[in-house]
């Protein structure tokens, strides 16, 4: 199953490397001011991970223009954080994608697992058919995709389309960089609001 990948810390170590080059491409580009990039990352308290979890997943990249009277906030994309959520991102989807059907006992398990009891199990199931369905982001995005992706699936027809088999780590992170756009600030935007 999909989760055994998931509980290993290896596969937390791959994503991290992920997040470090997209930190180190946006360091290297300055401030719209011309202004040096400083680090300013910030706080987190990731769960759902295995135990041991490197200290520096305490930490959502980021950085700050070190130019006084701009102080401008740069946050590159991360595959390791989706936005805010307090869970780690690759857990918010997997659970949710395998939470399928009324199954009461499969529900605890997953809650055991991955440390998030059955009203966040939820949430997360409202969010990706209800709220992500509506976001800018995915009108623009699932035109990308081939096969086309059921709405009424999701996420879990997204793990379908981007992981060839269940320790599939390249299709991880592929699917965490088409979603990356959506950890940013506002990425989660519904069409038609503002
Ligand atoms: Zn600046």
């Amino acid at each position: 199953m999909y989760h055994d990948l998931v509980r290993n810390a290896s596969f937390w170590l791959f994503l991290l490397h992920v997040d470090q080059d997209l930190a180190e491409s946006a360091r290297q580009q300055s401030c719209p001011c011309g202004g040096r990039l400083h680090r300013a990352n910030y706080p987190r308290k990731p769960r759902g991970g295995p135990g041991d979890l490197p200290a520096v997943y305490r930490y959502r990249f980021s950085f700050c223009c070190q130019r006084d009277g701009c102080r401008k906030r740069v946050t590159p994309p991360s595959v390791r954080f989706l936005g805010r959520r307090v869970y780690l991102g690759a857990v918010v989807i997997l659970v949710a994608a395998m939470r399928q059907g009324p199954s009461s006992r499969r529900v605890r398990e997953l809650s055991e697992i991955f440390d998030a009891d059955r009203r966040t199990i939820n949430r997360w199931r409202t969010f990706w058919r209800e709220h992500f369905p509506l976001t800018k982001f995915w009108k623009v995005a699932r035109g990308r995709l081939v096969p086309t992706i059921e709405v009424d699936v999701l996420p879990r027809s997204l793990l379908e389309a981007f992981l060839r088999n269940d320790q599939d780590r390249e299709g991880w992170k592929k699917l965490l960089l088409f979603l990356s756009p959506i950890t940013l600030t506002g990425g989660l935007k519904i069409e038609g609001s503002e």
